[in-house]
């Protein structure tokens, strides 16, 4: 089992990083958090086949975290292999009708069946043979709409991806027992917001995504200087990198 991160940045595209998208891969399944342009592009470069893909999870609707479902519907309806069904999770049911209807403005195919269409509320979400979904609701949305941090259980592994948070870091999910891996946006709190919460949390690896542009480059190093204290491995995650879970 393996986490790709397929693009790492924030609101921008950043010269070295691309909007956010994030893939779980087990054995012959995958399952992408957020779908930022260019996730399908970035799939691609990863080697990892479209077919593969059995859900999107999406945080909330910011085009930053959605603007490469597009494309990817495409990809997804290129060559469609016997079997193939993704599930695609959108934060506000509001969105999946005017979607659907830029699918077919752009004339990409949009049968049911070969991608199904969810709106993600509060608690268990999906399942299947490889994996549980639990959607935790945060505050991210300034006029109230909502977001949510995904925790997957697999395999015995517990993961955390919160999607983006609100300034104050409250919204981190708390009192979600042991997680073996965190995928954690680094952009909307000051880092020293987050230390009283980080410094409670019982994290195996700490992977930080979603940079602000004060992170990147020779910011990096600063950005993680301020997590130096926590007792656990904490990462800063680069475009097509990928973690063994
Ligand atoms: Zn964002
Ligand atoms: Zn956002």
């Amino acid at each position: 089992m393996r986490i790709i991160t397929l693009g790492t940045s924030h609101g921008n595209h950043t010269p070295g990083r691309f909007a956010t998208s994030t893939l779980l891969e087990i054995g012959e399944s995958c399952y992408m958090i957020d779908a930022g342009e260019p996730a399908s592009g970035q799939m691609f470069r990863a080697g990892v086949p479209f077919k593969n893909l059995r859900a999107v999870f999406l945080t909330h609707m910011h085009d930053d975290h959605t603007s490469g479902l597009t494309a990817l519907a495409k990809a997804l309806h290129k060559y469609p292999t016997d079997g193939q069904h993704t599930d695609f999770y959108f934060a506000e049911e509001a969105a999946i009708a005017p979607f659907r209807a830029w699918l077919g403005a752009v004339h990409v195919k949009n049968e049911e069946g070969l991608v199904q269409y969810h709106t993600t509320h509060e608690g268990a979400v999906y399942k299947d043979e490889n994996i549980s979904v639990t959607a935790i609701p945060t505050r991210h949305m300034s006029g109230g709409e909502p977001s949510f941090a995904y925790l997957i259980e697999a395999d015995g592994k517990r993961m955390l991806f919160t999607g983006d948070l609100s300034p104050d870091f409250s919204d981190f999910p708390q009192n979600v027992g042991h997680l073996d891996v965190c995928v954690c946006e680094g952009t909307h709190y000051r880092p020293e917001f987050s230390m009283p919460i980080l410094q409670k949390a019982d994290i195996g690896k700490l992977i930080f995504n979603h940079l602000h542009e004060l992170w990147i480059g020779d910011g990096e190093d600063v950005f993680l200087q301020n997590f130096v204290s926590l007792p656990y491995l904490v990462l800063a995650a680069h475009d097509l990198e990928s973690f063994s879970v």
